[in-house]
C-alpha cells in the first residue's frame, strides 16, 4: 500500500492545516508521514507571534493544532530552519511532497520620505515585539512621546493602534510579553491616530473587531460623522450595500454613536489621509497626509506602517510579488506546494487557510507516483542541533503555562530561543 513523506515547512495555521487535510485522507490503501520543519522552538505561527494578546479566545485554535500533531503518523522539528539547517534541496530527493507554510512575515513599506526616521517602525516589528517573538525581544521602540499614528485600514493596524491607546492595566492578564508590558506600563502615549488612505467605505476592518472599540473601558474612541455620512453616501451610490460592509459601517455608526467620557486615552479614524512624508530631525516629529481638503500634518512621536506584508526569501524558491510563484499553490515542475499566506499573500483569516490548504492538498495527492523510499529529515540535520520535537514543545508550552497561573495569565511566554530551549530540557 502506497506510503508516502510528505514535509511541511512552517508550524502556523496554513501546515497545521495541510497536516490535517493529509490526516483526513488516509484510508486502509494510502498512508502519510507527516515531518514538519519550523525555525522557531515553538509551533503556531502568528497565532502566537501574531493574533493581539488582548483576543484570547481567538488562540484557543491551538488545541485543534495539537490535536493534529498528537496523531502518530506526526513529528514536529522545530528549531529547524530551511534555508540554514536543511537546504530546500534536502527536502525534495527525499519527501515525495514539501508544502511551504512559511507565511509572509515581511512589514510592506510606504516609499515616502522620512519612513526611515528613528520611532518609524512596522507592524511586522511592532506586533511580534508584543508578542514575544524571540527575533523581537531586543527591537528597540521608543514610547516616551504623546501621539503616535498606525497607518493602515486593516485588522492588523487596529491591532497595533489599540495595544497603544489601552490602559495597560488592561493587558495585565494576557500573555503579552514582559518587556513589551513594562514598556507600555511607563508609555506616554495618550492619543493614537489610524489612518487609511481611501474612504470609511474602503476600510478592510472586520466588524466583530470595530464593535470591541466602544467597549474599551479607559479609552474614547472617535470616528468623524461626516466620514461616515460620506461613506454611506458613496456606498449607496453603488447601488445596494453589500452584506459584509453594511455590517462595518454599522459596527463604525456605534463608534460615532458612543458618549465620550473624556478620557486621557483615545483612538481617532481618519480617512481618505495619504501618507506623503514623514518629517523629523533624525527621530519622527510629524508625518503630512494629501486630503481631499489639502495637505493636513500631524504632529507625532510614533509612526506605524502596518499596510501589509511580503514572504522572506528562501534559498530555492522563486517568489512573485512577496508570495511563492505558484498556480493554485503547485510550484510548477517540481514536487513543492505551497499553502497560507506563503501562497496567497496576506490576506485571510485564520480559518480561511483551512479550506485553502484542504483544496491544494487535494491537487498534491492526484499528483503523487511511485513514493520515494530515501530518508528523511533525521538523516539531514547534524546530532549536535538541538531538535525541538512533539514532546521538547510540550514541555516548553506547559512551563509558560505553570509560570501564567502563577500571574494569572493565560501563560508568561519565554522571548529568547536559549531560554525556550532551556524550559523544554528533559
Ligand atoms: C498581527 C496579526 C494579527 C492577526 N490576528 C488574527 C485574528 O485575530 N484572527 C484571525 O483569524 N486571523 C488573524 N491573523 C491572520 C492569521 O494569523 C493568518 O491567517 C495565519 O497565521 C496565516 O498562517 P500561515 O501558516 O500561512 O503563516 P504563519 O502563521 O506566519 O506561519 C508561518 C510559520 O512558518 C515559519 N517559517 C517561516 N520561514 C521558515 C523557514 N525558512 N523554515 C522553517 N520555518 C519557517 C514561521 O516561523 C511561522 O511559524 C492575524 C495576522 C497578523 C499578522
Amino acid at each position: 500500500m502506497p506510503h508516502y513523506k510528505v514535509a511541511i515547512v512552517g508550524a502556523g495555521p496554513s501546515g497545521y492545516f495541510a497536516a490535517q487535510a493529509l490526516q483526513n485522507l488516509v484510508t486502509e490503501d494510502l498512508t502519510f508521514a507527516i515531518d514538519m520543519i519550523e525555525r522557531l522552538p515553538t509551533p503556531w505561527g502568528l497565532v502566537r507571534s501574531g493574533v493581539a494578546p488582548d483576543h484570547p479566545k481567538i488562540k484557543t485554535v491551538a488545541k485543534v493544532f495539537e490535536k493534529i500533531a498528537s496523531d502518530s503518523n506526526f513529528r514536529l522539528f522545530g528549531n529547524i530552519e530551511l534555508g540554514k539547517e536543511l537546504s530546500l534541496a534536502d527536502l525534495t530527493n527525499k519527501y515525495d511532497a514539501v508544502i511551504m507554510a512559511t507565511g509572509s512575515a515581511i512589514g510592506k513599506k510606504l516609499g515616502i520620505p522620512g519612513e526611515e526616521l528613528n520611532n518609524s517602525i512596522s507592524a511586522a516589528e511592532f506586533v511580534p515585539w508584543y508578542n514575544g517573538h524571540p527575533d523581537f525581544a531586543e527591537f528597540k521602540i521608543d514610547l516616551s512621546g504623546k501621539v503616535a499614528v498606525v497607518i493602515g485600514a486593516g485588522n492588523v493596524a487596529m491591532d497595533c493602534a489599540r495595544m497603544l491607546a489601552v490602559n495597560p492595566a488592561e493587558l495585565d492578564e494576557t500573555d503579552t510579553a514582559d518587556h513589551a508590558l513594562e514598556a507600555m506600563h511607563k508609555s506616554n502615549i495618550r492619543k493614537v491616530f489610524i489612518t487609511g488612505r481611501r474612504g470609511a467605505e474602503f476600510a478592510s476592518f472586520t466588524a466583530p473587531e470595530l464593535r470591541d472599540l466602544p467597549k474599551l473601558e479607559h479609552t474614547d474612541v472617535y470616528i468623524s460623522q461626516d466620514a461616515l455620512a460620506l461613506a454611506y453616501k458613496n456606498a449607496e451610490a453603488k447601488g445596494e450595500i453589500e452584506k459584509h460592509l453594511a455590517s462595518n459601517l454599522e459596527a463604525m455608526k456605534l463608534i460615532t454613536e458612543t458618549p465620550k467620557q473624556g478620557h486621557e486615552r483615545s483612538l481617532e479614524f481618519l480617512f481618505s489621509h495619504t501618507p506623503k512624508e514623514i518629517l523629523g530631525n533624525e527621530k519622527v516629529e510629524a508625518i503630512v497626509y494629501s486630503t481631499p481638503s489639502g495637505d493636513v500634518t500631524i504632529p507625532c512621536d510614533l509612526v506605524i506602517t502596518a499596510i501589509g506584508y511580503e514572504s522572506e526569501a528562501i534559498p530555492g524558491i522563486i517568489f512573485e510579488k512577496g508570495k511563492i510563484a505558484n498556480i493554485d499553490g503547485r510550484v510548477i515542475g517540481s514536487n513543492i506546494y505551497a499553502v497560507g499566506w506563503a501562497k496567497r499573500g496576506p490576506s485571510g483569516v485564520i480559518g480561511t487557510n483551512k479550506s485553502d490548504a484542504a483544496e491544494v492538498i487535494s491537487l498534491l495527492v492526484s499528483d503523487l507516483k511511485e513514493p520515494k523510499n530515501n530518508g528523511d529529515v533525521t538523516d539531514l540535520i547534524n546530532t549536535s542541533h538541538k531538535i525541538v520535537d512533539q514532546e521538547y514543545w510540550a514541555r516548553i508550552n506547559q512551563a509558560e503555562i505553570s509560570a501564567g497561573e502563577a500571574r494569572g495569565k493565560p501563560r508568561v511566554k519565554a522571548v529568547s530561543v536559549s531560554e525556550l530551549l532551556r524550559l523544554g530540557q528533559p
